[in-house]
Formats: C-alpha cells, sequence, structure tokens
C-alpha cells in the first residue's frame, strides 16, 4: 500500500443490494487455484482462470451441481438449514464484521453475507420462493450470483466473531465454509488455500519442505539454541514407541517470528526430559482443508492420527496453531475420531490427567504448560522479557473455537513483568480477528487484509499509547505470518510473538551458561524501535 491513510466509507447498500456487482479490484480479492494444484488433490474442473476474466470456464451443468450440492448439505447439515431459516434481520450482526468495519462495503455485513446465499436457498428450496421468486426474498443463480459468492466468501476469514452476537447463535462462518465448498464443487477456489493442501499430501506439511529439509531445519535449531544457552537439546524424528507426538504448524520450523517459538519448544521439552518425538509426515499441524470442505479437512487431519498409530505413541501434543484447533474441537470426534488406540493424555511431569482431551487424545502446549507453571515445575526468570511490554492477541479458533482464554495469559503474567490487555470489547469471546484467516493471508489481496485487521490493529495502537507496548503475542501461525505486515502499517514498532518464545527466555535450564541474548539472538535488554503509524479516517 502506497496511500498513507484509508478512507472507510460504511453505509447501507444503495438501492437493490441485488443488482450490485462485484468489482475485481486489485488488492481485494485471492488469486483462483492453479490447475495443477486441483489436478494433485483430484479436485473438479482443473484450468487456467482468474476472477476478473470474464469467463471463469465452468462445467456446463455448473448450476446443477451446484444446486444438488446445496440440496445435498441441507440434509447433512442441520444447522445449515436453520441458519437459512432463523434469521430475523435484527441487525445486531451488522456492525461486528472487522472487514465491513474495514471496508465499508455493505456486503460485508456478516447479516448480508450470509443473504447472498440465502436468497438462493429461498428461490430453489423453500416453496413460498418458488412460487413467488423474488418478491419471497429468492433470486435466480447466475454466473454473477457464484462471483459475488466467490468475491464475500473470500472476504471472510470465518472468524465467528459475529455469532457471538447473533440471539439465534447464527453462524456466519459455517455459512462461508458451505459456501466455499459449493464453490469448490465447480472448481472456483483460491490457490493460497489449494496449494499448501497439495503440498501437504506432497511432502507432509503445507509449505512443501521435504523430509531432509525439516530434519536440517530442526537441528540447525538444536544448533541455534546451543549457542544461546550453551545446551544441546535433542530433536527426536520418528521416534516409535515414544510416549508422546508433537504436531505444530510447518511455519514454526522456517517462519519468522514462529521459528522463535519453536525454539521455546525445544527448551521446554528438553528442560522436563519429555518423551516425545517429531514427525516428518505429521509435520503439519495446520488444516488448510477447514478453508475449503469437509472432506479435505478430514482428509488432512487423519495424517495425525495415522502417524500417531504408526509410531505407537500414547497421545498427541499440539503446538501454537489456530485453526489446527478448531478442527481438532470442533471436528474430530464425529470426523475420524474417537481415537480409541490412543490413551487419555497424562502430563507425564505433574501427573495431570487432560479429561477434556479424552476422546481427541491431544492437549493444547499453553495447557500443557499452564499446568507445568502451576505445580511449580518449571524455573523461571521474567526479567528476561523486560525489553517487552506485552499484550495478547486471542487468537480467533483458540478462542472462539476452543475457549482457550485463560491459559495463554497465565503462562506470560508467569514469564514477563509488564503485561496488558487490550480494550474488553476487543478481546477473549470478543477478539478482532488478524485479517489474514481462513488462507486469506496472501499478497495479492493486502489491501483487503490490511482493512480487515484495521480493528485488531486499532486495539494494538490503543494499549501501544496507553501503556507503551512494544510486543503482541498470540498463539496461531496464521497470526505470526499476518500480523507483522499489518502492524508494520498501522501500528510500527509493535513487534509479534508466540508466547512459547517468552517462555523460552524466561526457562531457566539446569546448566546452562549465562544468558546474553534472548531467542531471536537480541541482547536481553534493548528497545525496539519505535514510531507512529499513519491516521484512520471514518467519512
Ligand atoms: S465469521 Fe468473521 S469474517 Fe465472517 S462474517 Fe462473521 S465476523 Fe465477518
Ligand atoms: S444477529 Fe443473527 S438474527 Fe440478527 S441479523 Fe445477524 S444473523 Fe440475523
Amino acid at each position: 500500500m502506497s496511500e498513507p491513510l484509508i478512507q472507510i466509507e460504511q453505509g447501507r447498500p444503495a438501492g437493490d443490494w441485488t443488482a450490485t456487482k462485484p468489482e475485481f479490484r486489485k488488492g481485494t480479492f485471492c488469486h483462483s487455484a492453479a490447475a495443477k494444484n486441483l489436478q494433485y488433490l483430484g479436485l473438479p474442473n482443473p484450468r487456467e482462470w482468474q476472477p476478473f476474466d470474464l469467463d471463469w470456464k465452468l462445467p456446463a451443468d455448473w448450476k446443477k451441481i451446484i444446486l444438488d450440492g446445496f440440496k445435498e448439505r441441507l440434509g447433512r447439515f442441520r444447522s445449515l438449514r436453520l441458519f437459512m431459516d432463523i434469521c430475523v434481520r435484527c441487525g445486531a450482526c451488522a456492525d461486528k464484521c472487522h472487514f465491513y468495519i474495514g471496508s465499508g462495503d455493505p456486503k460485508n455485513m456478516p447479516v448480508l453475507r450470509a443473504e447472498l446465499m440465502r436468497s438462493i436457498y429461498r428461490r430453489y428450496f423453500t416453496a413460498t420462493g418458488k412460487l413467488f421468486g423474488s418478491l419471497a426474498g429468492g433470486r435466480e443463480l447466475t454466473e454473477d450470483v457464484l462471483k459475488e459468492w466467490f468475491y464475500y466468501f473470500y472476504q471472510c476469514t470465518e472468524c465467528r466473531r459475529c455469532s457471538v452476537f447473533c440471539p439465534y447463535g447464527i453462524d456466519t462462518a459455517e455459512i462461508t465454509m458451505i459456501g466455499r465448498e459449493l464453490l469448490n464443487l465447480v472448481g472456483v477456489n483460491i490457490n493460497w488455500i489449494t496449494e499448501p493442501a497439495a503440498n501437504c499430501y506432497r511432502t507432509g506439511n503445507h509449505l512443501g519442505i521435504q523430509p531432509h529439509g525439516f530434519k536440517d531445519s530442526l537441528e540447525f535449531a538444536a544448533d541455534e539454541l546451543e549457542e544461546i544457552t550453551g545446551i544441546r537439546v535433542d530433536v527426536p524424528i520418528a521416534k516409535k514407541g515414544a510416549e508422546i507426538l508433537f504436531v505444530t504448524p510447518s511455519a514454526d520450523y522456517f517462519g519468522t517470528p514462529h521459528y522463535y517459538t519453536l525454539l521455546g519448544y525445544l527448551s521446554l521439552f528438553h528442560e522436563i526430559g519429555l518423551d516425545y518425538t517429531f514427525s516428518a509426515y505429521a509435520s503439519e499441524g495446520g488444516n488448510f482443508g477447514l478453508f475449503s470442505s469437509h472432506e479435505m479437512m478430514k482428509r488432512l487431519n487423519s495424517k495425525i492420527y495415522d502417524e500417531a498409530k504408526r509410531l505407537g505413541v500414547k497421545w498427541i501434543l499440539g503446538g501454537e496453531c489456530g485453526h489446527m484447533w478448531r478442527v481438532l474441537h470442533q471436528y474430530m470426534d464425529t470426523m475420524n475420531g474417537p481415537a480409541d488406540f490412543l490413551e487419555v493424555p497424562v502430563s507425564p511431569v505433574t501427573g495431570t490427567r487432560f479429561e477434556h482431551a479424552k476422546s481427541t487424545k491431544m492437549v493444547h502446549i499453553a495447557e500443557f504448560t499452564a499446568d507445568l507453571i502451576h505445580n511449580n515445575k518449571l524455573k523461571l526468570d521474567p526479567s528476561r522479557n523486560d525489553k517487552w511490554k506485552v499484550t495478547y492477541h486471542d487468537s480467533c479458533n483458540p478462542a472462539r473455537g476452543m475457549g482457550l482464554l485463560e491459559e495463554p495469559r497465565y503462562i506470560l503474567k508467569n514469564v514477563c513483568n509488564s503485561f496488558h490487555e487490550m480494550p474488553a470489547d476487543t478481546i477473549r469471546e470478543q477478539t478482532f480477528c488478524c485479517g489474514s484467516g481462513s488462507g486469506l493471508g496472501t499478497d495479492e489481496n493486502l489491501e483487503m487484509r490490511l482493512r480487515g485487521g484495521y480493528p485488531r490493529a486499532n486495539a494494538v495502537r490503543y494499549v501501544k499509547e496507553k501503556h507503551g507496548v512494544n510486543l503482541l503475542t498470540c498463539i496461531c501461525a496464521i497470526d505470526k505470518a499476518t500480523l507483522p505486515t499489518l502492524l508494520d502499517y498501522w501500528v510500527p514498532g509493535v513487534e509479534v510473538a508466540g508466547v512459547h518464545e517468552l517462555l523460552g527466555n524466561a526457562l531457566v535450564m539446569k546448566g546452562e551458561k549465562e544468558r546474553v541474548t534472548n531467542l531471536r539472538g537480541e541482547p536481553l535488554t534493548e528497545e525496539p524501535a519505535n514510531s507512529d503509524g499513519p491516521e484512520v479516517v471514518h467519512a
């Protein structure tokens, strides 16, 4: 973005909303999926096309495919039929979506986003809609409607914030998921989702890292950690009979600042003598299937459990990831579970039995670590994080998708001396999305990402100005990948880190040498640079 400020004009639709068509303006939409990725995944209608093309090269019977798919899903998901029927248009959700707040586009109001699909439901699947058409709120399914679905269902991060405010509990994220699933049936998908999914099939992870690269990266991390701490840690891979399989997003092996979180995990596991293993086959915790179809989600999730069975572990520990946990918490039981071949997770250090994970057999690293701290099993020196004034971003999926609110805060309050919450209506269940989740964290839609992320950035700006906050922590790989760009634009001077990076800094390891740097290799006391972001104008 070269413009110094963004004008946001919010308002109601001018005239008949059904008559306005999406404008595929550069910076606001994602590129289509490459044919090779659809072929690799066995998805329909692989071809070269782009959203701004007039001809999307749809199959001749595309309309029948969509309507048949819609009908089948109305039968399969009772929630979908309910969400199609019960909205009373009260408007409580209208101003709760970060994309509406940041773009002002009325079709980014959750109620209107859902109406894009509801109007088709009425026309084709209700008696009044079949008889009275537009008089009953129905509309014809045309190619323009399909293009509108594509535009707006890929301007929804499936974050579920709107559902918190809906008196009927309508979950627009679920509607978006079905919308994307139907588009998939005719080969209308985005590359930022299909390529990571295809990579996951080819090499075990979204980034396409091959097993030898994965091994090199872990060994390099062990080398770096040795330089910082003086301690050589083990990085077991595919160790049969280990007690625990550890699965984390692949960005942790290569991305920045994710990599420092990995160093934190390695320090922790060494210090408590954990009997665990990484896996090259299950080297991805993230699941881009969540962003395209239930079928793809199931296929990708099953890799983790297949590997747990092959290695003969007792249970699974999962790293800092967002959507991995939404998949686990909301879908695993009925999708690939229950995982009866595994044991109910028990911490080998504290003896705590994680009863809530007795079906999935998978525990979140924040729960695991909070339990260690609570039982006084870790020696911590929070002053090693004194260069940071810290706030915490509740990543949408762990927060709203699984209710993981206290554990990350508990860890942070034990590993740093300066922690400040953002305003109450922007955190916990009401947290604002990063604006780039659900597979939208690509470059070509950067303007829309910055607009969608504006409410989150604005809350960060508040604590920066009030308390001098210079570090935004989170427990999601997509957040770690996309928040730095967002903050560089709106709140320069605030950096991004994982919770276990700060844990690793504070962790006093037995036999360590005197620490002079943090896990980033920076002097422990150096202040990061600070500056002000652009001004925002509401018109
Ligand atoms: S799920 Fe999130 S992104 Fe989608 S409409 Fe609701 S608030 Fe907006
Ligand atoms: S809050 Fe719920 S019922 Fe009200 S308009 Fe939004 S989706 Fe419909």
